[in-house]
């Protein structure tokens, strides 16, 4: 690619009026002037589109950026034209554009003066679109939010699967830059492998983000975690804030209670329509409200820099899912508050709105909630299972920044324990789920325990001197040391695993930190 001779300092400050680059943007973009594929890794804020927009502007043709939103694509686009004198050097093509709208983008196309074009996946599967782009010269495609391409990520596109053999079809050879704020190992090989990069430059930022605050809360009957959360932000009155939780009606009934609260919140999610969406959006940006109580629908492209906490009224459906809501939290790299309500009810919902979709994608399901339930559940700082999710060793001893470092929690040894339960398990013959094992266990007969005769067997009351929350938080400790699963196709039936098997010959010591007052909701 011929370049212009500038330095890039001069040219990111003639386009965007910065002094210097953040982090790995310089790198990276050198990276994307050279021609090579590249694979931006950074999260939310880094300054990721800039690593894009500067190397399309200081490069000949125009560069292709697929983005999954028709509603980010049009702010992205007024913002490059807000820094530049010229409205016609971003366009974007979407089905959102009228005929003539559409001429007008081409002509520009064709003119040479635009230099960056966002684009909808969809747009790429049309054929006159294919037909005209191959006319033009591109200088490279870049692939934003590029995690949509793995259903490991928190937001598989199907769409996102068929871009390279769409970009094959426009040139042969173009480099590719994919770029997202989110990548655990998996969802990286998957990114690299379906856009078939050529060994790419990978730059990884580190995902920590050291001014948030995490903390996992039990969840308790309703109106106590709701006089929780009304006596938290009433200690950061006058800030903004978000709550997420899983349901509409819960959105509705949250803001509702904290209105009665004297809490100006609002509720969003996707059943309000566009319009009310719009002004509810923005009266959070403005502050004519403090606090936004919506589900996931809220956030995609929301850049409010001052959000101080970020509320988990339900555990996310994945520690993805919850690295990027809490990153909305303390953007301008002041104090982002990030308060998650768990309990285990809150677990089998995500699992039961899970029940009719295919085998394998329950399984992907379950295995993503339960790295969710591990972390809430862990002794361990939270940063640092958090880091560990996306590949980042963090070693630091003692984060000052989480509810576990702040306050270790007291761990137990529970090999007999253990070992009853896998007794119980084995004596059923892994035929049934953790209630029925954990009422084996504690001795409470009912009409089918009775029927079947298990209040028979030697295990039957052998661990009653501790109650069933005990025995719920210690079996899925035990999952989590992987000593037993759950069945997944027939859903919930405990099963005994190698490790179980082994442990049950010789048992060793185990230690774990219980919270079983995690289950008193
Ligand atoms: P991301 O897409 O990674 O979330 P953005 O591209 O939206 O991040 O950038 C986040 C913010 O950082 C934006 O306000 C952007 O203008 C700003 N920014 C990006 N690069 C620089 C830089 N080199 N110097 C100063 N500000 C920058
Ligand atoms: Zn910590």
């Amino acid at each position: 690619m011929a370049v212009a001779k500038v330095s890039l300092l001069d040219a990111l400050h003639e386009h965007f009026g910065f002094d210097s680059f953040k982090g790995n943007q310089e790198k990276i973009i050198k990276s994307i002037l050279s021609g090579k594929d590249t694979f931006v890794i950074m999260p939310t804020g880094g300054g990721k589109s800039l690593c894009y927009q500067l190397p399309a502007l200081m490069s000949p043709g125009v560069a292709l950026i697929v983005s999954p939103l028709i509603a980010l694509m049009k702010n992205q686009v007024d913002l490059i034209r807000s820094y530049s004198s010229k409205d016609n050097v971003a366009h974007f093509l979407n089905s959102t554009l009228t005929k003539a709208q559409i001429k007008k983008v081409r002509t520009d196309l064709q003119s040479g003066k635009t230099k960056m074009l966002y684009v909808a996946p969809e747009t790429l599967t049309k054929q006159e679109n294919i037909d005209f782009f191959r006319e033009l010269e591109i200088s490279f495609i870049a692939v934003d939010e590029a995690h949509c391409i793995s259903e490991w990520g928190h937001d598989f596109r199907p769409e996102y699967r068929r871009l390279k053999e769409m970009i094959d079809l426009v040139g042969s050879n173009l480099p590719i830059i994919a770029l997202t704020a989110t990548a655990t190992p998996k969802v990286q090989s998957d990114i690299v492998k379906n856009l078939e990069l050529r060994t790419p430059e990978v730059f990884i930022s580190s995902f920590n983000r050291p001014n948030l605050y995490y903390e996992i809360r039990p969840k308790r009957k309703k109106d106590q975690t709701i006089k929780e959360i009304v006596k938290f932000i009433h200690l950061h009155k006058g800030k903004s804030g978000i709550i997420y939780t899983l349901n509409r009606k819960t959105t509705e009934e949250l803001a509702d209670m904290l209105v009665a609260n004297g809490i100006k919140a609002v509720a969003y999610h996707a059943g309000l329509d566009s319009g009310t969406r719009a002004q509810r959006q923005d009266m959070f940006l403005l502050e004519e409200v403090e606090v936004i109580v919506a589900t996931i629908a809220f956030g995609m492209g929301i850049d409010k820099p001052d959000v101080r906490f970020v509320i988990h009224y339900n555990i996310p459906k994945s520690l993805e899912n919850y690295y990027q809501e809490t990153g909305r939290g303390g953007r301008d790299g002041l104090e982002g508050l990030c308060l998650c309500f768990y309990s285990y009810k809150d677990v089998q919902k995500l699992e039961h709105l899970m029940r009719d979709k295919p085998l394998s994608e329950r399984e992907m399901g379950a295995q993503l909630i339960n790295e969710t339930v591990a972390y809430a559940e862990s002794a361990v700082c939270r940063r640092k299972v958090i880091l560990h999710y996306f590949g980042e060793k963090y070693e630091t001893e003692n984060c000052g920044k989480c509810d576990n470092c702040r306050n270790p929690k007291e761990k137990i040894e529970v090999k007999n324990r253990v070992v009853i339960a896998l007794k119980a398990i084995s004596r059923l013959e892994e035929r049934f789920g953790s209630d029925y094992v954990i009422n084996i266990i504690t001795g409470k007969s009912n009409p089918q325990i009775s029927t079947f005769q298990h209040d028979k067997l030697d295990v039957f009351g052998e661990g009653k001197e501790f109650d069933a929350h005990f025995w719920n938080s210690l079996l899925r400790q035990m999952m989590l040391e992987g000593l037993i699963e759950k069945d997944i196709e027939e859903y919930g039936l405990l099963k005994i695993t190698e490790k179980g098997k082994k442990f049950m010959k010789k048992p060793f010591s185990i230690y774990v930190a219980l919270n079983h007052q995690f289950d008193e909701e």
